[in-house]
């Protein structure tokens, strides 16, 4: 398999302001590109899209292309804490949505130490080995996002999994926080195959700093910033597959441009990276990768990722002050709450795979803007 997997998370939209609004002509056009190129893997999960992410993998894949043609992979929704009847209806929904018979890979998606725990307690190991030995999954494993004693433990007490799927990506490789390395090395002692997300951390690192961009282009004038970074993840040998949540057409092209013969990064490569990441590091003030986890149960609908994304780039863009926040004012006037409505509930931060002080930015980003 080719190693570049089709993320169907960030798929193009008709109405910007609603996720379930996939542009399914543009995602057709897009997924034929990928497919007519030879690459299989699609990954898809229960809430991407408001629930239609899966659907549209149905009418773009599932119903155009022979099942052997793709490899796809769904997510049980962990976080959502369903009691074993639920789990069963929604795996039974996701077959329908999804429009297949079985899925290739199978994952308890986003454990942390709680949703571990509650997996346990649900008997949710239990329940996806079940479905392996009826084939309607081919090979089960977990998302993972926590610290590497968690997923440590996960490893030791399931040599049942079959995969592993982790954050991976060159800025956060040594982040304390989210333990990139630490985790990968795991995967490596237990034997368990790597799939990456967030390789190209919900495309920060697609647009860099132009000091870290002139880095990259005098190594390689024609190479984008998001080839470094795809690259970056899949030049380690345990890494069986590196997602990238395309959403629009010159993505693809870009992404199956260099992985359809896939280089390893050299050494001298990496030694730019280096540089990049010490660049980077001290120009971003929030390390959001706009996975929008955190949103969904806000009382107050704050847009979190959105006023995340316009506070860094005026950090990272100084002079452009007025201009950022006439677009926090354009996202507040969308029905979202001011940061300053924040009423402390947490229940953000307890979402939050980064483990970002969602509370405390959205103090500093209410002084600047409001
Ligand atoms: S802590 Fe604030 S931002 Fe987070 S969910 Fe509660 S109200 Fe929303
Ligand atoms: S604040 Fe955290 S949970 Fe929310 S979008 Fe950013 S990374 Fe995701």
């Amino acid at each position: 398999m080719k190693k570049l997997g089709f993320g169907l998370m960030r798929l193009p939209l008709s109405n910007y302001e609603d996720k379930g609004s996939i542009d399914m002509e543009q995602t057709c056009k897009m997924i034929d590109a990928y497919i007519e190129r030879g690459f299989t893997y699609f990954d898809t999960a229960y809430p991407y899209h408001d629930g239609k992410s899966e659907e549209a993998f149905r009418e773009a894949v599932a119903k155009r292309y022979p099942r052997d043609r793709y490899t796809i992979t769904d997510k049980m929704p962990m976080f959502n804490r369903p009691s074993k009847e639920q789990m069963e209806a929604i795996f039974n929904e996701q077959l329908k949505r999804c429009g297949v018979e079985y899925f290739d890979y199978y994952l308890l998606h986003a454990l942390n130490r709680d949703t571990f725990a509650f997996s346990e307690k649900v008997g949710a190991f239990e329940y996806v080995l079940k479905l392996k030995e009826q084939g309607k999954i081919k090979n089960i494993g977990i998302s993972f996002h926590d610290s590497a004693d968690v997923l440590e433990n996960i490893l030791a007490n399931h040599p049942e999994l079959d995969v592993v799927q982790l954050q991976i990506n060159y800025l956060d490789w040594d982040n304390k926080n989210i333990q990139g390395k630490e985790c990968y090395e795991l995967c490596v002692k237990y034997n368990k195959p790597v799939i990456v997300m967030e390789p190209v951390k919900g495309g920060s690192l697609a647009a860099v700093p132009d000091e870290a961009d002139k880095l990259l282009k005098e190594y390689d004038s024609k190479a984008s910033a998001a080839s470094w970074a795809v690259r970056y993840a899949a030049s380690f040998d345990n890494v069986i597959m590196v997602l990238s949540g395309m959403s629009d057409m010159n993505q693809v092209l870009d992404n199956i441009s260099y992985m359809d013969e896939f280089k390893p990064l050299n050494d001298e490569e990496h030694m730019v990276i280096t540089k990049v990441t010490d660049i980077i590091n001290n120009t971003t003030a929030i390390p959001c990768t706009k996975c929008n986890y955190c949103t969904s149960g806000c009382p107050m609908s704050i847009a979190i990722p959105d006023v995340f994304a316009i506070y860094n780039n005026l950090k990272r863009f100084p002079a452009t002050k007025q201009a950022r926040k006439e677009a926090y004012d354009r996202v507040i006037n969308n029905n979202h709450g001011k940061a300053s409505e924040c009423v402390e509930c947490m229940q953000c931060q307890e979402h939050c795979p980064q483990h970002i002080d969602i509370t405390e930015w959205l103090k500093v980003i209410a002084k600047e803007f409001e």
